[in-house]
């Protein structure tokens, strides 16, 4: 029988942090912290059970880009999971600026999270619970590299179906991802690069992290049922409201992806990114087409007004 020795292995703690963390700053139980210092317990209802809420931001040349809008999601969700939060919105808007400033970092993936927590006395009841509020500001990421920005991403439509909104509200913005990380593996395995999955009724419904767009024409149509309503997807809604473009929320057959003019993909790690292959197939001439072009353009552009984001004050 193997024993258990209570003499640990000796581990280069400082090494090991390096190589798991990104550099970056947490806040959490009152105080801000390096991100290898930001930890939970295994208790808690978070972790165990996906009970949690969270919100992704993001920081672009030292400007959040639509915090309002993330932080309506956010308290909406923490509200329907009957969650009760230590700290106000002015509090947040301050912590997550806090984070950004404290990591130096110009461009940033900035998340808050509310976990249910755990009971003092272990108990099963939710209500005893006490919530914990968890934010950090990390370096910026992509779901696309610069190469697939370029050239559009490959994308494979999965079989797997996104867990039913009468399951796990999509608006509420959460954790439930084994069906997306379970499209993710069929994908790979086809050898695309990302995945987009079913909703119930077998319409395409959004991707590990996005939704998804098609063009024909000068319309535009994004699945309306089943999917995280994005901050990047309204933006491509206010953005072809400004430039006269019609957009529409609606069901999105397989064969009509397969035969749109151009597809892209939205989120706020990555922004809007070109889809120029589905399954076997090209989308078009399969090269990034120029109403997406447009948009990218446009929407990196409104990173720099006041109107659409906000400074962060650096030390
Ligand atoms: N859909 C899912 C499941 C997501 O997790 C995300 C973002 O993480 C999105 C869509 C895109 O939302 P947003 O544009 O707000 O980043």
């Amino acid at each position: 029988m193997t024993q258990f020795s209570p003499v640990l292995p000796v581990v280069d703690q400082h090494h090991l942090d390096r190589q798991l963390y990104p550099h970056g700053v947490a806040f959490m139980d009152g105080q801000y912290l390096p991100m290898s210092e930001a930890k939970i317990s295994v208790l808690d209802w978070g972790f165990l059970h996906s009970d949690a809420t969270y919100d992704t931001a993001h920081v672009w040349n030292g400007r959040f880009f639509r915090l309002d809008l993330h932080l309506d999601r956010f308290l909406g969700g923490v509200e329907r999971l009957r969650m009760k939060l230590p700290y106000d919105r002015e509090e947040i808007i301050s912590i997550l600026n806090g984070c950004v400033a404290l990591s130096g970092h110009r461009s940033a993936y900035v998340e808050m999270i509310c976990t249910r927590g755990s009971s003092p006395t272990f108990s099963r009841d939710p209500r005893q619970a006490e919530n914990r509020f968890i934010a950090f500001a990390v370096p910026f990421g992509s779901v696309a590299n610069k190469e697939q920005l370029e050239r559009g991403l490959h994308v494979a439509i999965s079989e797997t179906v996104r867990i039913p909104p009468k399951s796990v509200d999509p608006a509420i913005k959460n954790y439930h991802w084994l069906d997306l990380v379970k499209g993710l593996f069929d994908a790979y395995e086809a050898g695309a690069e990302t995945a987009l999955i079913l909703d119930t009724n077998g319409h395409i419904a959004e991707g590990p992290g996005f939704n998804v767009f098609i063009v024909k024409g000068r319309s535009l149509k994004t699945p309306a049922f089943g999917v995280l309503p994005g901050i990047t997807r309204r933006t491509v809604f206010d953005l072809c409201a400004e430039i006269g473009l019609s957009v529409t929320p609606g069901n999105v057959e397989r064969d009509e992806i397969r035969d749109a003019d151009e597809v892209f993909i939205t989120s706020t790690a990555g922004g809007i990114m070109p889809v120029t292959r589905i399954d076997a197939a090209t989308i078009a001439t399969g090269y990034v087409g120029p109403i997406t072009r447009h948009l990218m353009d446009l929407y990196w552009q409104k990173h720099e007004d006041p109107s659409w984001s906000s400074g962060i004050i650096y030390p």
